[in-house]
């Protein structure tokens, strides 16, 4: 790559040739010269080459504004024949703007369609529109679009109802569709013409050109230089990662340029990658193409010359030229449509337009985008010639979609995608299908590109390479052609509208006669299946189709003749189909109950059997449509229903049904998962209506055109069962079989499946032309039959029907009949409840059901039963009649044959052989009786008196047994089985049919006179229901065991391991989890009289009391003692931003960092978590090194992650398995000494200050002699009580002093994100840091959750924060004593002027808080070594004091100027305190001057002391709880009025506040004096630093718009902002801060340590110190990611009307903001609990632990 010159002059050359340029001049001649097209020509090819492609480096910005002035204006000047700028003008105003919205939608740009009125779902409106018209009041669905396509307002065919919005509703004056070339002189069009047609013409040769070194006649360069690039091109073969790579070797680039260059080439379809002379190029070019040749196909590369490459840059800004200009006017928009599809010299298909189609598959990327927008805002929004563009379209259609076959790039960029703004118009899909006969081309092109036949011509999927599945998928974009064509069905046919569909049909059948049969098993019997055979293509072909012959169906449903025709077309189809197939199978006679029929031998089991019938299947739908359209009836003469053969028609669907009996009976195992695939999607929602219904519907055709005794005798044969059935002695026939156990449940399960289709048979009429039912019937007994099974959520209920081709499942029409609707929690999704009212309609044997389904729903449905007190039997539900065609079905139930079956089967029932029969097998004979005994009811009370009721199934069943000898007769049998013992289940049923047998008996007793009968449903008796109930318990009893051992089974092998061992105490700790840890702890107060105080020498001591915890590990129960076993809590410490008030701080160098001060805008904190479960410590590091040694024995073995980092500390809690990554040691409460008189301030300031010298020189002692010499000072005299080289006596057994150690280096670790080093004097500095944050953090969100001070703190995080205090107050222990005595003398300098320290901050850089937890927990390393009798307690009374006034004054000085209030009323106490601040804040003003504002209004000040104190006080209330254990007054239990003087109190403070101050007023005047001369002050109050104003607002999440569309919006016009203006694939919002990334994506890759990550890894660092919080907007989803390896997904805070989230953004439902939902993140966030939900989703979901989240 040859060096960057990065500002590229202009040459000068050109320079000259621009003063000299005028446009006006260039325009002129061109006026007058008669052949415009050569001298147009002349000046391109002599200026084009000198602007565009001159170096290495192009320079897009000066080349346009050359190209705009020496190209583009004289066109433009020779168009207006004037000065553009007025000639446009004029144009513009004469106007008519299209009707059309047209906007072309960007990727990831939100669409909407509605509906209720869109025509199809590719009718579509941009958020403009869509807000502007009326359908954003009806039910829409919103997506995101994929690019291309445009918005669809305007387009009257688009809507059935409001096709403008507000903005394209059109003026009713030019209503009139007048020409728009009217307002134009003859003039203009002939300018415009011809200029349009040279421009047009140019860039058609330009992008169509195919040379790489030569020019088209007439552009050939003056003058040529050797200056060639070297050009990648695109292709979908190679990845990003190869071409990179590739790059990287060939033209000698850094990663990051070969990473531009893919990304440019993906982008854009091509690059140069290297500029020079031809021979440096074509080295360039030979390197690419040895890279990339061994995989697959190598990269395309050309080497061009300059001048080339710059004619097809300028080539592509005329076509933007073009595009530009007609946007000025429809007229000139007009004149380009006719300049384009004007016939050009070669005849038909010759026309630009055409040129440019058909080299569509030619061009680059870039290229093809270009024009394609031109065609969209020219073509597409002609009305008149978006009609011709069609017809070109259709009759190019053929090579177009030829030519696609052979591209490798997607087809959004290819031309063939426009189909879907053509084909979708009713009128043209129309018109192309008459006129150019669309419908046939589509289908004959796509059957010629499945080519792959077998000899009987059926299709062939097997032995599919690669490429041929590439093609195959390609090959499928036809379908949706077609599916467009058809989508709209026609009002009114013309002739030749029928003869071409027809036409088109019969191709279609073609089609569908290549399917019919293929794929075709066999049995394997003996060994398994060597290979699985290819099934999923044969199934993506029939799911495509699906809707296509579904919307054929329904066309021909719109036209008597279409239909009659299609018929006989589609039957003629079939029978040639049977004559192929049908050879070598013998006629046979079989007989039975007296009956028989002649058939063909033939057995499912052993011969090919093929699951693909489309043929049967369109016909069988076509038959149902003759009932429906009534054509049946008043056609009968011109239907061929005298060539119909009953056993024919129903053969194939019978053997295809068969197979699934068998499969299901396991006689088909062999045969391995191909076929169990096969057979889940012929019952599948996707498939079902064209496969399985189908298939049915033929059974009943075919069986209602026959004598039932026949069809069930061939039903038989096919099920192999009629050698059971037909034998003389059938009812024995177990008693002397002794036939295998195999094939005993073999016959069981297939005898059940025979009963189950003929009660579908019989019983399916809610197709309307089967029954006679509404429409929606179906549609409602689907969903019921869903809803009992359970309550379901809307998306689950879509998901359990079948849409239509317009993704519609018609369920809004009719869900509120049969449901209502229960809203969502918090959790959790809105659900649908079945009205108890339909219930009765419920049938066990609903054919859709699978058996899974099947059980679910009994179960649910005897429960409700059982609930309602009623009987628990589940008759069959009342059926709406048949049509007529359809009516003899019923006699099924009353012939001979059907007896016979069900007699045997009530036999074999009576006296059980084991094994024999089953208990479904007579639950569905129970359940055919019933539907027979329903049938006769019904018919009984429907007819009149006079006609005679036909159907008579109870005499039938009343009636012996025919052969051999007289048995018993059904209902005999019935009444014997009443009382059985061992068919309880089924007493209920039997009860019932034997009361509606007597009910219809007493019915036709009456029929003479007008009877009323009451309907069945008898209520059962109670002493069985009483059993019942017991024989459920029981089984739930077993069912929640095994729901419980699976649950354990799920848990982790170490966990197993671990509760094995400790089962019960596992149990017994469960229960106690929280009660055991905190047994020690008094929460409630101990003696309300005497005043609580928490801190200072009266502070109150609570009762000593032994404190007992026990070891979840070994379950031993351990005192705490300090000189004890150590025990430790399992804890999380984690960096936080959480409550950050700068989020611009960049992070701190680790190395250099002193932590000592904690600014007021925590912008980096420490926090610690515990989920406060408590073990040995020696126990624990049994535990952790198990740990540590099982994941590396996994490491080993497999390279898989776990959600914890061992290698980083990291452990799951061994009880509840929260992420942990450290231990704190649980130490006993200080006890601090009750003692005589304390010293007042003035002499412990005393005290100090000489005590602090003492220790200046110890240290100096230490310190090396150079440092000495600088301070020369006298020593001074160290009181007698003061010892400073005193070593106290460590009071912690050595386990303590261990654990002190551990959790010290690891709040070192994390919180400086620095590697473990014991020696560091930064260690206790951050164990006081991580005590003060964690309780500012506590203290902020029991503000926000609304919660008392105390109290109300889950018991954990109360056994944190004591661990928390009390080890800080003890980790001077283990650390080195001079060394935190330093830190203490430091941290008092703060407040305490001290000349020996340096740098001390000025207050107004200290948070308090922190000040106040290190300065006090310091301490204790000052007093081990005074003797003095000074309390600890004074001590921190002094030091609380002292940071109290330092933090009124600074808040005094960051309170801001006065807001302009009402001024309060104020009392005789408060009056002191205002008049207090004021005081004080004038002192202030004193020191600091006129940097702080003149505040007049006490209350003002006292206000903002009051309120800005608070939390801080608060803090100091927890800390100072949890260090010494003082029980919390009640007053702070509860959210009561008068809190201030309690907390005071508690504190041992005054509650006027400003008494500190002015109570000690001499000795403090000289430390305020010290604070506000502090240099840092002024410097900050004038704008110079961060100024922290309190009290401090608890941070949010950031606002979320209520409408999700307006997230989609802003996300769409987000840009990529390191690769130039490109659209971001996937934007990410970041919820905490509210910037928008490019995620997921190579172009915002950066690195962080030494990796490469993710631009929201990236963010994390710096937004959340390794804590994020995002949503994906695309995705709709929320992102979680802790550090670089941990993340998850998270329900997003938005749901759609049915309370349900849309993560993928799949189901297109408005969504809206939940704010419970979106609050329950937050509060997440804000009690760090993201990482905790992390480790939690990860150990939940594994595959969540392999995903890269760092490249997110
Ligand atoms: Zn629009
Ligand atoms: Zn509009
Ligand atoms: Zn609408
Ligand atoms: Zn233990
Ligand atoms: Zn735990
Ligand atoms: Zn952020
Ligand atoms: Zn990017």
């Amino acid at each position: 790559m040859a060096a960057a010159e990065s500002d590229r002059e202009v040459p000068s050359a050109l320079c000259t040739e621009f003063l000299n340029f005028s446009v006006k001049d260039t325009a002129s001649k061109w006026l007058q010269v008669t052949d415009l097209y050569k001298e147009v020509y002349h000046h391109l090819a002599r200026y084009v080459p000198k602007i565009y492609c001159l170096g290495p480096n192009l320079n897009p910005q000066s080349e346009d504004l050359l190209a705009q002035m020496l190209l583009q204006a004289p066109l433009e000047w020779y168009l207006c024949g004037e000065d553009p700028s007025t000639g446009l003008a004029k144009l513009e105003q004469n106007n008519q703007p299209s009707q059309l919205c047209g906007h072309v939608f960007k990727v990831g740009e939100p669409t909407y369609s509605c509906r209720e009125c869109a025509a199809d779902p590719t009718c579509v409106l941009c958020m403009q529109c869509f807000l502007g018209s009326v359908h954003k009041e009806h039910r829409y669905r919103m997506t995101t679009s994929g690019g291309g396509g445009f918005c669809d307002c305007g387009d009257t065919e688009a809507w059935k109802k409001g096709p403008y919005c507000q903005k394209h509703e059109p003026n009713i004056s030019d209503s009139c569709q007048e020409d728009p070339l009217a307002h134009l002189s003859t003039d203009m069009i002939a300018r415009c013409y011809n200029v349009f047609s040279v421009v047009l013409k140019y860039a058609v040769d330009m992008l169509t050109w195919d040379k790489e070194d030569e020019l088209p006649l007439g552009l050939e360069p003056p003058d040529r230089s050797d200056t060639y690039y070297c050009m990648l091109f695109n292709d979908e073969v190679h990845t990003y990662e190869q071409v990179i790579y590739t790059l990287q070797k060939a033209v000698n680039c850094t990663q990051k340029e070969a990473v531009s260059f893919a990304t440019t080439v993906d982008r854009d379809g091509r690059k140069s990658v290297r500029f020079g002379d031809f021979a440096f190029c074509e080295l360039a070019k030979s390197v690419i193409v040895r890279n990339t040749s061994r995989q697959s196909k190598p990269l395309r590369v050309q080497v061009m010359h300059s001048s080339v490459v710059a004619h097809q840059c300028f080539a592509l800004k005329a076509l933007h030229w073009l595009g530009h200009v007609i946007g000025y006017s429809d007229a000139l928009r007009r004149i380009l449509c006719q300049v384009g599809l004007e016939r050009g010299p070669e005849g038909e298909n010759s026309s630009l337009v055409d040129t440019l189609m058909l080299c569509d598959s030619k061009m680059w990327k870039g290229a093809r985008n270009v024009y394609h927008q031109l065609f969209m805002s020219s073509l597409l929004m002609d009305l008149k010639y978006k009609k011709l563009f069609a017809i070109q379209f259709a009759k190019n259609y053929r090579r177009l979609q030829t030519d696609f076959m052979e591209d490798d790039h997607e087809r959004v960029v290819s031309v063939t995608s426009l189909s879907v703004q053509l084909f979708t118009v009713p009128t043209m899909a129309r018109m192309l299908i008459t006129e150019e006969n669309l419908m046939t081309t589509i289908i004959r092109t796509f059957v010629d590109h499945l080519r792959h036949r077998d000899l009987q011509g059926r299709f062939q999927f097997e032995r599919y390479t690669a490429q041929q599945a590439f093609k195959f998928r390609r090959v499928q974009s036809l379908i949706g052609d077609l599916k467009y064509v058809l989508i709209s069905r026609p009002t009114e046919w013309s002739d030749q509208l029928r003869e071409k569909f027809l036409e088109g049909l019969d191709t279609f059948l073609e089609l569908l006669k290549c399917m019919q049969g293929m794929d075709p098993v066999v049995r394997q019997v003996g060994q398994h299946i060597e290979m699985e055979p290819e099934w999923e293509a044969a199934f993506t072909l029939q799911m495509k189709l699906t809707h296509i012959i579904s919307m054929i169906q329904e066309w021909c449903a719109t036209d008597e003749r279409v239909l009659i025709e299609a018929y006989k077309k589609c039957l003629t189809a079939l029978t040639h189909c049977h004559s192929g197939f049908a050879d070598g199978e013998q006629p046979i006679t079989l007989s039975m109950c007296g009956h028989s029929v002649d058939t063909i031998r033939y057995c499912v089991s052993q011969e090919k059997v093929s699951i693909h019938l489309p043929v049967s299947r369109l016909l069988a739908g076509l038959h149902v449509l003759l009932s429906k359209m009534e054509v049946a009836y008043r056609f009968p003469e011109q239907l061929p229903l005298s060539e119909l053969s009953p056993p024919m028609l129903i053969e194939h669907p019978l053997r295809c049904l068969v197979l699934c009996a068998q499969v299901h009976a396991g006689m088909w195992r062999r045969n391995g998962f191909s076929l169990v695939n096969q057979i889940y999607y012929y019952h599948n929602v996707k498939c079902r209506v064209e496969m399985f219904d189908k298939d049915l519907i033929m059974l009943q055709a075919g069986a209602s055109m026959m004598d039932p005794n026949h069809f069930l005798i061939i039903v038989l044969s096919r099920f192999e069962l009629y050698h059971i059935f037909s034998s003389a002695d059938c009812r024995k026939r177990y008693n002397r079989e002794n036939a295998n156990k195999d094939v005993v449940q073999q016959n069981n399960t297939l005898t059940e499946e025979m009963l189950h289709l003929i009660m579908m048979v019989v019983g399916e009429r809610f197709e309307a032309g089967i029954g006679q039912v509404e429409g929606c019937d179906e549609i409602k007994r689907e969903i019921l039959h869903q809803l009992c099974i359970r309550p379901m959520a809307h998306s689950e209920l879509v998901k359990a029907l079948p849409e239509n081709e317009n993704k519609e499942t018609g369920m809004e029409r009719v869900i509120d009949c049969v449901a209502s609707f229960k809203k969502p929690g918090v959790t959790g999704r809105g659900l649908y409840e079945l009205r108890p009212e339909c219930a009765k309609q419920f049938n066990l044997y609903f054919h859709h059901y699978s058996r899974a389904d099947q059980s679910k729903a009994e179960e649910a449905q005897r429960k409700l039963k059982r609930q309602n007190g009623e009987d628990t039997a589940l008759p069959p539900p009342v059926l709406p009649p048949f049509c007529p065609l359809f009516a003899s079905l019923v006699n099924i139930l009353q012939c001979d044959v059907l007896l016979g079956m069900l007699g045997a089967v009530l036999q074999w029932a009576v006296e059980p052989s084991a094994g024999h029969w089953s208990e479904s097998m007579l639950q569905r004979v129970l359940h055919l009786i019933g539907m027979a005994l329903l049938e006769e009811q019904q018919q009984l009370e429907n007819s009149s008196e006079d006609n005679d009721v036909y159907f008579n199934f109870t005499l039938k069943m009343s009636r012996p047994g025919e052969a051999p000898s007289n048995t018993a007769s059904v209902l005999a049998l019935l009444e014997n089985l009443q009382n059985a013992p061992h068919l309880e289940v089924h007493e209920g049923m039997i009860r019932w049919l034997l009361k509606t047998v007597a009910g219809i008996k007493t019915m036709r007793e009456r029929s003479a006179s007008t009877s009323t009968v009451t309907t069945s449903g008898s209520r059962g008796q109670e002493e069985t229901a009483c059993d019942k109930d017991k024989a459920e318990r029981k089984r739930k009893a077993e069912m929640a065991r095994l729901r419980r051992e699976k649950v354990m089974a799920q848990m982790s092998e170490m966990q197993r391991h671990f509760i094995n061992e400790n089962k019960e105490l596992f149990q017994q700790s469960l229960e106690e989890l929280d009660a055991s840890t905190s047994t020690s702890l008094e929460h409630s107060p101990a003696s309300s009289d005497a005043a609580l105080a928490c801190v200072g020498p009266r502070r109150s001591r609570p009762r000593e009391k032994r404190q007992v915890v026990t070891c979840i590990l070994c379950q031993e129960e351990q005192e705490i003692r300090a000189d004890g076993k150590a025990m430790v809590l399992a804890a999380f410490v984690q960096r936080s931003t959480v409550m950050s008030k700068n989020r611009t701080r960049p992070p701190h160098d680790p190395k250099r960092y002193d932590p000592l001060f904690m600014h007021p805008d925590l912008s980096f904190g420490t926090h610690t978590g515990s989920c406060g479960h408590i073990m040995h410590s020696h126990c624990w590091q049994r535990y952790f090194e198990a740990v540590q040694a099982k994941e590396q024995r996994r490491q080993q073995r497999l390279r898989v992650h776990t959600s914890y980092d061992v290698g980083n500390g990291e452990f799951l809690c061994p009880l509840c398995e929260c992420l942990s990554n450290t231990v704190i040691p649980l130490l006993p409460r200080t006890m601090g000494s009750s003692s005589c008189e304390q010293p007042g301030l003035g002499q412990w300031l005393k005290t100090s200050g000489q005590q602090i010298k003492a220790m200046h020189s110890a240290h100096r002692k230490l310190q090396p002699v150079s440092t000495v010499e600088e301070t020369v000072e006298e020593e001074c005299p160290v009181p007698e009580v003061f010892t400073v080289d005193y070593i106290p006596t460590n009071p912690y057994s050595s386990t303590i002093k261990e654990m002190l150690a551990t959790f010290g280096t690891a709040t070192y670790k994390v919180g400086l994100k620095v590697h473990p080093n014991e020696q560091d004097p930064r260690i206790p500095i951050m164990c006081w840091s991580s005590c003060a944050y964690t309780i500012q953090s506590i203290e902020r969100l029991l503000v926000d959750e609304k919660k008392p001070l105390f109290g109300s703190l889950p018991c954990r995080q109360d056994d944190c924060l004591s661990s928390l205090a009390r080890f800080g107050s003890a980790c001077w222990t283990a650390a080195c004593q001079p060394t935190v005595q330093g830190h203490f003398i430091r941290l008092l300098a703060a407040l305490i002027p001290d000349p020996q320290v340096e740098a001390s901050p000025c207050i107004l850089d200290v948070d308090m808080l922190h000040l106040l937890v290190s300065v006090v927990l310091s301490y204790g390393s000052v007093h081990s070594q005074d003797s003095s009798g000074l309390s600890v307690d004074a001590v921190q009374l002094h030091l609380f004091h002292l940071i109290t006034v330092a933090h009124m004054v600074q808040i005094l000085l960051t309170s801001g100027p006065e807001e302009v209030t009402m001024e309060q009323e104020s009392g005789e106490a408060e009056r002191g305190e205002e008049e207090g601040a004021c005081r004080l804040y004038n002192t202030l003003r004193t020191h600091v001057g006129s940097s702080l504002p003149e505040v007049g209004s006490g209350w003002h000040l006292w206000r903002c002391v009051k309120t800005g104190i608070l939390p801080y006080l608060r803090g100091a209330a927890l800390f100072f709880h949890h260090l010494h254990g003082v029980p919390a007054p009640p007053e702070l239990h509860a959210l009561c009025p008068g809190q201030w003087e309690v907390l005071c109190g508690y504190l041992s403070l005054p509650s006027n506040l400003l008494q500190l101050f002015h109570g000690q007023q001499e000795l403090l005047e000289p430390l305020l004096h010290g604070w506000c001369t502090h240099p840092g002050i002024q410097q900050t109050l004038q704008g110079g630093g961060v100024l922290v104003s309190f009290p401090r607002e608890s941070n949010s999440l950031i606002d979320l718009p209520d409408d999700y569309s307006a997230l989609i919006n802003q996300a769409s016009s987000f840009t990529c902002p390191k690769s130039g203006g490109d659209k971001s694939r996937a934007p990410t919002l970041c919820l905490v801060c509210g910037s928008m990334l490019c995620s997921q994506s190579y172009c915002c890759q950066t690195e962080l340590e030494g990796e490469d990550v993710g631009a929201c890894t990236a963010h994390t660092f710096a937004c959340g110190a390794g804590v994020g919080i995002f949503l994906r907007v695309r995705e709709s989803q929320v992102l979680f990611l802790a550090g670089k390896t941990k993340g998850c997904f998270y329900a997003p805070p938005y749901l759609d009307d049915y309370g349900e989230t849309d993560q993928g953004l799949r189901r297109g439902n408005p969504l809206h903001l939940c704010h419970e939902r979106y609050r329950k993140i937050q509060k997440l966030w804000r009690q760090h609990s993201i990482t905790e939900e992390i480790g939690h989703a990860q150990e939940a979901n594994q595959t969540l632990v392999g995903i890269d989240w760092q490249h997110l």
